[in-house]
């Protein structure tokens, strides 16, 4: 329990209506989008501005409370939960654009503006931001960058990391710094935009970002390919990245995710389909005609059984309505969902199919892959029910053996979710142990009194 007399001053810094006390309230903010993590803060906190963030935070390091930074809470590796309680503080009304800047074609956010309203404001001046995490209609800036997220377009475009330029960052003994610039090269020393950057808010409070923007391409085309063997599918992304065109999404879907997508809203999906990669080619009107031909053309040279080319713009938007309704159906599946975000070489997605099938069968649990094939980025995701103690003991048994197999592969743990509180018991198998001693001394130096979102990406000294 926090004491009162915190929260008379954190009423003082931020105002009455931006402090929340109430079990109902704080039961909000105890969870985030994994199924399986949950704890309560001892109250929650909406900072209107950095100097709000800084006051909070030195009152936080001066009598060593917690604070977890959270914005839409929709992280699958439980990076928002307030695992030691404490304060949550939560950015979503920090939620300004503050400038478009299109003649230099960058950007600067607040870390509660939604990516969904950021690309609707870009959208008008031709602009958009190309990592697009699947969540998009509700992760908020913050978040993405803390978890240097990334989506489908990120074949092509690179992920959040590449797009950031500079940030305005509140250090957890409340020093407001700014990291970076507005230029697109900087060499000015060590880089600590890219420390803040997918530091999972362990760090420092993202309060301002200064991003780079791109024009929205002239055209696009989406191609649904069907596949009747789901490691096959997986082959076909390195044959057609190889063969020289680059499309901007490349999209896996097992066959449990399509028969779960079609069960929640019929799209037809062909439901008999080992899986579906599916294309989007975007660029000039000609190139664009160019590169969907050629996908096509490698896809049933490397055993498609079906090339859809998407007729309109209606045909493509339902193909990629059901991929970003494909996480939510993995995630509304089971009680307890352990969803994978191993990343492998290209050339080793099918070797990584084969192995999630043979691990899991063999324990008879039930699961799904989907994912960013074209970055090598999979989520096999393994259901269960963690109240059931044998279930839930075989599928993380499981889900260990995928991570020790990936990294074989020359994979890492995590390529967009990050490590959290869900995977930072296989941190020491996928991280050359002085590095990891070399991130905690870093961590020590910037957050002396480790009060910001204490306990997450490696394990403390009584866990291990
Ligand atoms: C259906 C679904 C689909 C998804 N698809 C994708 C996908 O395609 N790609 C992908 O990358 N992710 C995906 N995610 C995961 C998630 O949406 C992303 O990690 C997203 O970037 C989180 O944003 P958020 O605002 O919800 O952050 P939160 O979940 O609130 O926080 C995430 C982390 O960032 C920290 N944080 C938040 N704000 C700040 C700040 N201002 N300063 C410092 N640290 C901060 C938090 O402490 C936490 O560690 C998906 C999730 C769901 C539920």
């Amino acid at each position: 329990m926090i004491e009162k007399r915190i929260v008379d001053e954190l009423i003082r810094i931020v105002g009455k209506d931006d402090v929340l006390t109430e079990d109902e309230d704080l039961a909000s903010y105890s969870f985030d989008g994994t199924t399986n993590w949950v704890h309560k803060p001892d109250v929650v906190v909406f900072p209107t501005s950095p100097q709000e963030i800084s006051e909070i935070l030195k009152l936080a390091n001066k009598r060593r409370i917690p604070v977890t930074p959270r914005g839409a809470g929709t992280n699958v590796s439980g990076g928002s939960i307030p695992i030691k309680g404490g304060i949550v503080l939560c950015t979503t009304k920090m939620n300004r654009i503050l400038k478009i800047d299109k003649e230099n074609l960058m950007a600067t956010v607040e870390p509660g503006v939604v990516l969904m309203d950021f690309n609707v404001a870009l959208a008008k001046e031709g602009l958009f931001f190309p990592p697009d995490p699947q969540s998009f209609l509700a992760a908020t800036m913050g978040g993405v960058i803390a978890e240097n997220g990334g989506g489908p377009a990120c074949v092509k475009y690179g992920v959040t990391k590449q797009y950031v330029l500079g940030l305005e960052v509140v250090l957890p003994i409340g020093e407001i710094i700014e990291v970076g610039g507005v230029t697109m090269k900087n060499v000015t020393g060590y880089d600590l935009t890219m420390l803040f950057t997918g530091s999972e808010g362990t760090l420092g409070v993202i309060s301002k970002a200064n991003l780079v923007v791109k024009p929205l391409p002239q055209a696009t085309k989406t191609l649904m390919v069907v596949f009747d063997d789901v490691a096959v599918a997986g082959e076909n992304v390195y044959h057609v990245l190889s063969s020289g065109v680059v499309p901007s999404k490349i999209e896996l879907l097992d066959n449990w995710v399509i028969n779960s997508i079609e069960r929640l809203q019929p799209m037809g999906l062909p439901k008999d389909a080992g899986a579906l990669l599916l294309f989007e080619v975007d660029g000039v009107p000609e190139a664009v005609e160019k590169e969907a031909k050629q996908v096509e053309e490698v896809c049933r040279k490397y055993g498609a059984r079906d090339v859809r080319v998407a007729k309109d713009k209606a045909e493509a938007d339902r193909y990629w309505t059901a991929r970003r309704a494909g996480f939510a159906a993995v995630f509304s599946a089971a009680p307890t969902v352990l969803a994978e975000d191993v990343t492998v070489p290209r050339n080793k997605i099918p070797d990584l199919i084969r192995k999630v099938d043979e691990v899991c069968k063999a324990r008879g649990i039930e699961y799904s892959v989907i994912g960013h094939a074209g970055d090598g980025n999979l989520h096999p995701s393994l259901l269960t029910d963690m109240r059931d103690k044998e279930s839930f003991q075989k599928a993380q048994e499981a889900m260990g053996m995928i991570i020790e197999y990936a990294v074989e592969l020359g994979g890492v743990l995590s390529g967009e979710h990050g490590i959290g509180l869900e995977k930072k018991k296989f941190l020491k198998k996928a991280m050359d142990p002085i590095a990891i001693e070399l991130m905690k001394g870093i961590k020590k130096i910037v957050d002396p009194n480790n009060i910001l979102n204490p306990g997450k990406i490696w394990e403390e000294a009584e866990e291990a």
